[in-house]
């Protein structure tokens, strides 16, 4: 597609002022191979730069390579997942290593449909890529990206419709120069990300302030439309918080697939279930209900989720309940690499914290009677 001396100007106004202002020392810029900004790609989607940074580092240092993090077991990724969110990603993130390792023989590949063809790696994040790390020029289209030239060029309407799609995708490839891809790449994410802000975008400090459509309109907020608004439905689950005397609490793997797939959790009721008869008929286990916890409510993007917690406690530490079974004694006192969901994870904290409390009082009351 040839371009204007219009867009030459917007690329060459965005790599002026990267030039000058970018970031350039994220850890994801330091030895930039394909695996490394891969990963810090799919990160970033949907989470900000300072929550990815602390994950992305710990994450490189357990996973250096495309091969480790194939064989690795996916409770140790879903592990250093724990807390980021969305952990379809992290499932992909492993299905596409062992992908790369088994069609590619552990090289990341370097071409633009086979980066495209790895699992939850869609067109703009295979751009990115291989923008970023071989210097190849294709375009992008994240978040931060469709909000910049939808407000540049005052494009109306949802960017998740298709007609606004593709509008946008025509316009994030004319403005994408042949030259310097990697510098521009980083360039116009980082200015959505910095300058263009979703609610306070700052104009006056931005390379694009001439030519802008919605500044000039002064309706920069009014761009990129935001998703029709539908009320978020409802859902209600029991969570079964079962301790034993051994500083155990009993969790539960979940599914492959769904939410929060390939993670560990507690087990969860129906509404009709009376606890102590669920443990007594699916455990083996006799244990009596000692607290209700108040609702928590877990948001995800297409319902909210209203999680009673339901503290017992057993009666006997039963050996019956078996990992291979999908179920395990989760140690309050030990350093367990599990993948949690951050609700299970606050639970077990709180959990954590209950038991400290309550050693720290029979201390006390020892030391009382002794003395
Ligand atoms: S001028 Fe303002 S609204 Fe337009 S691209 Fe720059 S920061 Fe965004």
């Amino acid at each position: 597609m040839s371009r204007t001396s219009t867009d030459m100007r917007f690329s060459d106004r965005v790599l002026d002022w990267y030039a000058r202002h970018g970031r350039k020392d994220l850890p994801w810029q330091v030895r930039q191979t394909p695996y490394r900004v891969w990963v810090s790609e799919i990160m970033l989607q949907q989470t900000q730069v300072a929550t990815v940074i602390p994950y992305f580092e710990r994450f490189m240092q357990c996973f250096p390579d495309v091969k480790t993090l194939a064989l690795a077991g996916q409770d140790e990724v879903l592990h250093y997942w724990s807390g980021l969110g969305y952990y379809a990603r992290a499932r992909h993130l492993q299905a596409a290593a062992r992908q790369v390792l088994e069609q590619h023989n552990g090289h990341f590949p370097e071409v633009f449909d086979e980066v495209a063809a790895l699992p939850g790696v869609g067109r703009s994040t295979a751009g990115a890529i291989l923008a970023l790390a071989c210097g190849q020029a294709h375009p992008i289209l994240d978040g931060n990206v469709k909000r910049v030239l939808a407000r540049y060029h005052a494009v109306a309407g949802w960017p998740g419709q298709a007609r606004v799609q593709r509008q946008l995708w025509a316009l994030a490839e004319q403005h994408t120069p042949a030259h310097a891809s990697a510098a521009y790449t980083q360039a116009v994410m980082d200015l959505g990300a910095t300058v263009c802000s979703r609610a306070r975008p700052r104009c006056g400090d931005c390379p694009l302030h001439d030519g802008c459509a919605a500044r000039t309109a002064a309706r920069q907020t009014d761009y990129p439309s935001p998703r029709p608004r539908k009320t978020l439905p409802v859902r209600s689950v029991c969570m079964l918080l079962l301790c034993n005397d051994a500083a155990g609490v009993l969790l539960e793997k979940r599914p492959p697939a769904g939410i929060w797939g390939g993670l560990w959790s507690f087990p969860e009721l129906r509404a009709e279930d009376v606890p102590a008869v669920w443990c007594r008929d699916k455990l083996g286990i006799t244990a009596a209900e000692i607290d209700r916890w108040p609702v928590m409510r877990h948001t995800f993007s297409h319902f909210h989720l209203d999680i009673t917690p339901l503290l017992l406690r057993a009666n006997d530490a039963s050996n019956s309940v078996m990992e291979d079974k999908g179920l395990l004694w989760y140690n309050l006192t030990g350093t367990e690499q599990r993948g949690l969901a951050a609700p299970v994870d606050a639970l077990l904290r709180r959990l954590t914290i209950q038991l400290q409390q309550r050693e720290q009082h029979d201390t006390n009351s020892t030391l009382r009677k002794t003395g």
